[in-house]
């Protein structure tokens, strides 16, 4: 047993490297709530958000074969119910970036971003779970960053190489309208599309234990970044360095590095 969620671990990524995070979200009046809630809590994540309901908290089982390939059953639960209205009035004025994840549904994820970005807030896409989704009903995000498998999910191309890097980024950008469009890409890195130039900037080397949640801590970091410096390139930086260290680490939340451990490491 495990605390996670796409959201919850980028909350509590945020949080160890210092921003004052709020998560939206369900969970229901039952064991498995009260250990996520507590989990948040422990980490200084800012739950007055969080509602309850009567249903089951949302639970994924994922069954690990022998070769380490996983299969996840996801049941939504309790945050299946948010309604769009409900999580978008969350949003206050005075925040600095809301950050999604596609494992709300998406009517919930496109008003919050579509309020974020009427009252001016910066705003990050992540878009796992890989799935299709309406990208075009999101319009004026700051940064739109799938990994590979959700880059295949959504332009029906694989990033494998610069050529494939740039035609995906292209179609991302032009669906989403997106400022920037970071690819995540596990050992290589990640990518940069800015509508004119692509640049691609590579993993920090890293002794590989757990690979969970790397890409969360990344774009935890990375989200992070720009919104303290503006700056697209120093942000992935930050995302390369939290992702490597993430890599290195048993755990979900638990491998996400502060502030302190990212300036310390010796890359
Ligand atoms: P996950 O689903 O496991 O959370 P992801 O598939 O969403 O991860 P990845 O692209 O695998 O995301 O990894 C996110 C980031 O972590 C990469 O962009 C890179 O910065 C870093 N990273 C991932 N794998 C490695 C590795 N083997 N060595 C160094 N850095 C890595």
């Amino acid at each position: 047993y495990a605390n996670g969620g796409k959201g919850a671990n980028q909350a509590v990524g945020l949080s160890r490297l210092g921003a004052q995070t709020k998560l939206i979200g369900k969970v229901a009046d039952d064991e498995n709530g009260k250990k996520l809630l507590g989990n948040l809590r422990y980490n200084n994540v800012d739950v007055s958000d969080v509602l309850t309901t009567g249903k089951q908290t949302g639970l994924a089982a994922i069954i690990i074969d022998g070769e380490g390939r996983n299969r996840i059953v996801v049941y939504e639960g309790a945050n299946a119910e948010i309604n769009p209205s409900e999580a978008a009035d969350c949003i206050d004025d005075n925040i600095d970036l809301l950050l999604v994840q596609f494992e709300t549904r998406e009517d919930v994820v496109v008003e919050c971003i579509n309020r974020a970005v009427k009252q001016g807030i910066t705003t990050v896409v992540d878009c796992g779970p890989a799935k299709p989704f309406t990208l075009e009903k999101m319009q004026g995000i700051t940064i739109i960053t799938p990994n590979e498998s959700e880059t295949k999910a959504l332009t029906g191309i694989f990033p494998e190489n610069e050529e494939t890097i740039l035609k995906a980024s292209k179609i991302l950008r032009e669906r989403s309208k997106a400022k920037f469009t970071v690819l995540k890409l596990g050992e290589r890195g990640c990518s940069v599309w800015d509508g004119n130039n692509l640049h691609l900037m590579p993993a920090y080397k890293s002794k590989v234990v757990d690979t969970t949640a790397a890409g969360d801590c990344f774009t935890a970091a990375m989200a992070l970044e720009f919104v303290r410096s503006g700056d697209i390139y120093a942000a992935c930086d930050m995302g390369n360095r939290a992702g490597s260290i993430a890599v290195s680490r048993m755990g979900a939340d638990a491998s996400m590095p502060t502030a302190d451990e990212i300036k310390n490491f010796k890359f």
